[in-house]
């Protein structure tokens, strides 16, 4: 199974993302992480990405794309895999289709996660709080400022990325501000149709 999770940044893809994986076998491919990974390991990507990603700016497509390429390839994603966190704009998602026909390979789903912005603020800031009482490093991009900014890039280049599936009849939409479990079933409830 091959899926992708849309919504802005605290919508609980990364939540729902998780359970997939535990629940279906397949592996999650969050570009966030990999590149905090690259971040942390200050390889040449992480030492261009670093201060963008900090800034809640957008890293560049060419390099997103060749993460995510790259990725695909490897044994573990044979069984398929969750993109969490792209494609984020549209010549990401173009790009994105033409990687997986070289390959052969087709979508499932495209899931959207409906929310109210309004809300997100509150959940990345008690993100934020949990992380710092579990004695974790909490994300520089988790504070309210930069949030705002993340948000913006999500609305300017993101939000017409659900368009594109749904032209393709691919996308799917549940209810974001549900609880956990609720969005859980109502994902699994989608996978039962496609
Ligand atoms: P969020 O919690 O906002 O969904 P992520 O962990 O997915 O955040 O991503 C964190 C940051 O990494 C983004 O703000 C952006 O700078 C960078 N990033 C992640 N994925 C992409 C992408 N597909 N295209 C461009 N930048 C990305």
């Amino acid at each position: 199974m091959r899926l992708i999770l849309l919504g802005p940044p605290g919508a609980g893809k990364g939540t729902q993302a998780q359970r997939l994986v535990a629940r279906h076998g397949i592996v999650q491919l969050s570009t966030g992480d990999m590149l905090r990974e690259a971040v942390r390991n200050e390889t040449p990507i992480g030492l261009k990405a670093k201060a963008v990603m900090e800034a809640g700016k957008l890293v560049s497509d060419e390099i997103v794309i060749g993460i995510i390429s790259d990725r695909i390839d490897q044994p573990d994603c044979a069984k398929g895999f969750i993109l969490d966190g792209f494609p984020r704009t549209v010549a990401q998602a173009e790009a994105l289709d033409a990687i997986l026909a070289a390959k052969g390979l087709k979508l499932d789903a495209v899931i959207e996660f409906k929310v109210d912005q309004e809300k997100l603020v509150d959940r990345i800031l008690q993100r934020a709080r949990e992380t710092a009482a579990r004695g974790e490093p909490v994300r520089k991009d988790d504070d309210p400022e930069i949030f705002k900014t993340r948000l913006e890039a999500y609305n300017r280049d993101t939000a017409v990325v659900a368009p594109y599936y749904s032209q393709r009849g691919l996308l799917v939409t549940v209810d974001g501000m549900r609880p956990i479990d609720e969005v859980s079933k109502a994902i699994s409830d989608v996978l039962e149709t496609v």
